[in-house]
Formats: C-alpha cells, structure tokens, sequence
C-alpha cells in the first residue's frame, strides 16, 4: 500500500507549499515598504497604483518618529484593517508604542484608521483645517473605500482629533522630539498640512508632494495655492521629503516632479489663456512630446496630465 501513503505526503506538502504561496503573495500583495530615513525616522512607502482590496487602500506614503518616550505615527491609513498593518511595520522597528498619531490631510488614508490607534491610546493630532475637511468629505471618502474594500471596510469609524489646533502653525514637542504641524494653502484638498522635523530637516509633505507618480488636481484642489505652497514648503530647505505618495528623496526630485511641474500648469496655461487659446488647444499644446519630457516617466502620467491641463485652465479662466 505504497501509493496511498506517497499520496498522502503528496498532498500534504501540495497544502504546505499553497499555504506558503497565499502568505507570500498576501505580503506581496499589501507592498507597504518600510524605509529608514534615519534610526529614529521611518517613511512606510505604500503602492503607486490605486487603492485595491489587496493594499486596504494604502497606495499613499506615510512615516513614523520614534522618540524618547512612544512613537509618532504620521497618517494613519484608511482603515482599522490598514491601520493593523501599519502598527505591524512600527513593531517590526521598535517595542514603544504609538502614542500620538498626526493626520496631515483629509483624504482617506491620511486619517480613517485613527480609531484603531485611539483605541490602542494613542492621542490624535490635526489642524482644525485639516479636520473641517476630514467632515466635509467622509462619506464621500467611506462611500468609496466599500467598493474597494469591500467587507474589510466594515470596521471603518471616523475619528476625529483628540488634539485639534487651531492655528497654521503648530509648535509641538513630543516624546522631546520637536515637530511642527504647517499649513502652507490648499493643496490637493483644502486644509492639507505638512509635518516638519526642524532637527531632522525631514518634511512629511502629505498629498502636496507627488514622488515617482503623477500628482492629480481634483475638482477640490486648488492648483494656484497648491503652487504657492510647495514653494513655502521650499523655503524650509529639508534634507528628506516624505511625500504623500511615492518614494522618499532630497527636496530636488520634489522640485523636479511636483513644484515643476505645477509651475508647468499654472504658468502654461496663463500663457495660452493670454493667447486666447481654447480649452482643447491648450490641453493639445501642453501635452507636445518634446513639454512633457520631464514628466512623462512619472507612473499614471497618461491618466492624469491631460485631466489636470483641464481643471487648471478651469481654475484659472474663474479666478484670473
Ligand atoms: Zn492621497
């Protein structure tokens, strides 16, 4: 009875070698990369497509501040599932805790995992603009996370911060590590800030910087204060950008694929506007080969330049 028995080991190692294969591809599949900045800072790198049901909505960029005492979570992923996973990341590095979460913008997976982390203590800390936004927008937000997510949204609650501030610039010191909490404009959405690291000169951007992909203009973003406030966020001259979405680099790639390229916008289609070129013109002149050489490699170029030329001239045809 030879053959039952090889048989037997035969399927058993089939479910083993399965089994293994579901956990790689599970990994795999979530892509959230952790990167050391320094010993102390970490950006968690998220996919540069859409959300999917496999990533729980994190194609965005986020980070952490380990200090003295607990560790800063910047972003908190766009729900309890995503949030789990990011806290998997964090203690892969360290033993602290998360102590305080800081939501940089509105948008999803910048805050709708907070009340994973509010229930595992941690303080929640956001601009009073940036929270004004976050209520504005969540069912929109919740609303668009079901389809993708489907049942893994279920446990999604907004939460809100325990720490609202009410300025534009805040000051904080934290675990004795200094953090300051900036709001440059409007940027993707209104309300959107940015965290900086005055010892560290490392900036977490939000969705105001677009590294390796395309940045979009929304119908709620304002591409003439985005503009303006990626050149203030210039003038802190950080060392690292951590943006909203895409890898982390020295500030002259984010010049290079988002202040650039918004100056591209704004400024050409200013020009063609005081040219008295239509809509479809524009958007045909700005997208010439030979315009868009500094931005055609950036990922979802093709989805999103044509649609942004649009929203611009849009903008700047009601304003100017
Ligand atoms: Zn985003």
């Amino acid at each position: 009875m030879k053959f039952p028995l090889h048989r037997t080991k035969f399927m058993a190692l089939l479910i083993i070698l399965s089994a293994s294969l579901l956990t790689l591809k599970d990994s795999q599949a979530l892509n959230l990369k952790t990167h050391k900045i320094s010993n102390t800072v970490y950006a968690l790198v998220g996919e540069l497509g859409p959300r999917t049901y496999e990533n729980n909505g994190l194609n965005n960029t986020m980070g952490f501040v380990i200090t003295g005492n607990g560790v800063v979570l910047i972003d908190s992923g766009a729900s309890p599932i995503g949030a789990a996973e990011i806290s998997k990341r964090v203690a892969a590095v360290t033993s602290q805790p998360i102590k305080w979460v800081i939501n940089t913008g509105s948008q999803d997976h910048r805050w709708l995992g907070n009340s994973y982390f509010r229930q595992h203590g941690a303080e929640i800390i956001a601009l009073k603009k940036t929270v004004t936004t976050e209520k504005k927008f969540v069912d929109d937000h919740i609303r668009g996370l079901r389809n993708t997510l489907k049942e893994r949204a279920d446990g999604i609650v907004p939460q809100y911060a325990t720490n609202e501030l009410d300025t534009n610039h805040a000051k904080l010191t934290l675990g004795g590590v200094k953090f300051e909490i900036i709001w440059f404009g409007n940027s993707h959405f209104p309300g959107d800030s940015v965290v900086w690291l005055p010892a560290q000169k490392i900036v977490f951007t939000g969705d105001m910087v677009y590294l390796d992909r395309m940045l979009g203009i929304l119908p709620y973003s304002n591409v003439l204060s985005w503009q303006k406030s990626f050149h203030k966020m210039e003038q802190l001259n950080p060392k690292w950008v951590v943006p909203g979405h895409g890898n982390v680099y020295p500030l002259a790639t984010a010049q290079a694929e988002t202040g650039n390229y918004l100056d591209f916008l704004v400024n050409g289609v200013r020009k063609a506007q005081a040219d008295w070129l239509e809509l479809d013109d524009t958007v045909n002149l700005l997208s010439e080969k030979k315009r868009v050489a500094p931005f055609v490699h950036l990922k979802n170029f093709d989805s999103w330049h044509r649609t942004n030329i649009n929203r611009t001239y849009l903008t700047l045809e009601s304003v100017e």
